[in-house]
């Protein structure tokens, strides 16, 4: 039985129940049996794209006219939670498919849409999305990279890093200045095309504390010359707007994935304290271990609940920034907590490799990290009070 064995969200409609039922038997057959070997070889072949995408799990929430599959936001986060409850935290698909592709689609041109949108659905294009930089990630208004006009076009400078998808992408979403002088105002985001990009490199794949499949990685563009089509949308300026209005999104997901975290790692934890056994009594046994997993299932529990309920606000299209910003926060301090707590139940076997607690541990962590660090979270929140 499921560590968490919930009623039913309202969003939770039969074709949802279905399509969660149809991605856990993908994950099953077509991801879990590799993930190990991802994980030690220290990257996942890009064919799990188009595998995914052939299977009907990549753009979830893209219309079918521009090839996806026509859902909402609660089809996108059972897929989701279909892979970290498989064990593939590293994966970028959530990225792509909930992040990257929305881009395309709330602000792209017709042709941008139709250019870009089916191939992103096939996993022929890989997406990722460029914010970061060396010199910060948390203030998105001092980003360094410019995009100047030249000719009909613009030549795209500068570096980014800890890019997820880094190494798989051919579509980026760039954030840059077209007006360095314009603070906020001076923000566009450029799509570029990685294929035949003269001036664009990748570095290096970074070397990470989890996540050890994920190809997160550094980004240079050299005066690379994108044609004024690669500018999303029609106006330049937009760029600190669009990122604004789809952060709460992002932040959702990264919010789903950590309550997914958090009941695979009770689930695991409750599985071992049965059989495990210490002073001739399985570990279940010890009144510790009952309250330590009590309160690891009540803190689980109420995170799930808060995330539900924030997949039902963005169906509905509801959900503000500030409760996007609490999601998170609360949902990743959660993850951290319980499977440091449940880690501790596994003794030294929770410190090795083999173990998935391990892993778990260690993947968990750059959930307070990225998608705005928490702290920006309570930033956002205490705007509110
Ligand atoms: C595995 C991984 C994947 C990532 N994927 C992507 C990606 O795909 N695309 C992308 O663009 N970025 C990505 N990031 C980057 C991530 O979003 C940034 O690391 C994050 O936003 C923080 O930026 P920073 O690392 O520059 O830290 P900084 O901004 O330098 O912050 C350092 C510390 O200062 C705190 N701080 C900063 N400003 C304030 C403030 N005003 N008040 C209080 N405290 C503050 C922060 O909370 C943090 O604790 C990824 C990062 C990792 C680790």
């Amino acid at each position: 039985m499921p560590a968490l064995d919930l009623p039913r969200p309202a969003w939770m409609t039969e074709d949802i129940v279905l399509l969660e039922e149809q991605a856990r038997r993908f994950v099953a057959a077509e991801i879990a049996p590799h993930v190990d070997r991802w994980e030690e070889q220290g990257f996942y072949e890009r064919a799990v794209w188009q595998r995914t995408g052939a299977a009907g799990f990549l753009c979830a929430t893209i219309p079918e006219d521009y090839g996806g599959a026509g859902g909402t936001f609660a089809h996108e986060a059972v897929i989701n939670r279909a892979y970290s409850l498989g064990g593939f935290d590293s994966f970028g698909a959530p990225l792509h498919s909930g992040i990257v592709a929305p881009y395309i689609l709330n602000y792209g041109t017709e042709e941008q849409k139709r250019a870009w949108l089916p191939r992103l659905a096939t996993g022929d294009l890989v997406g990722a999305i460029a914010m970061s930089e060396p010199s910060g990630g948390s203030d998105l208004q001092a980003v360094r990279t410019t995009a100047k006009k030249s000719g009909n076009g613009y030549l795209l400078n500068g570096s980014k890093t800890f890019i997820t998808n880094g190494q798989h992408a051919n579509l980026i979403v760039v954030v840059a200045k077209t007006d360095p002088k314009a603070g906020a105002k001076g923000v566009s985001l450029l799509v570029v095309e990685t294929e035949g990009a003269a001036g664009f490199r990748r570095g290096r794949k970074l070397k990470k504390l989890g996540m050890d499949s994920a190809d997160t990685s550094e980004l240079f563009f050299e005066d690379v010359a994108l044609p004024a089509e690669s500018l999303l949308g029609t106006a330049e300026g937009q760029g600190f707007v669009q990122l604004m209005q789809e952060l709460p999104q992002e932040r959702l997901i990264v919010a789903n994935h950590a309550a997914a975290m958090t009941e695979r790692a009770l689930d695991l934890t409750i599985a071992y304290v049965k059989e495990r056994e210490a002073f001739g009594r399985t570990l279940i046994e010890f009144q510790n271990t009952q309250f330590e997993l009590a309160a690891c299932k009540t803190d689980a529990v109420l995170a799930r609940l808060f995330v539900d309920h924030c997949i039902g606000e963005i169906v509905g299209g509801r959900l503000d920034a500030a409760t996007a910003a609490m999601v998170k926060l609360a949902a990743t301090e959660t993850a951290g907590r319980v499977i440091d707590r449940c880690l501790q139940l596994f003794g030294g076997y929770g410190f090795m490799d083999e173990y998935p607690i391990s892993r778990l541990y260690r993947d968990a962590r750059v959930l307070r990290i990225y998608a705005g660090t928490n702290e920006i979270m309570k930033l956002v929140i205490a705007r509110g009070l």
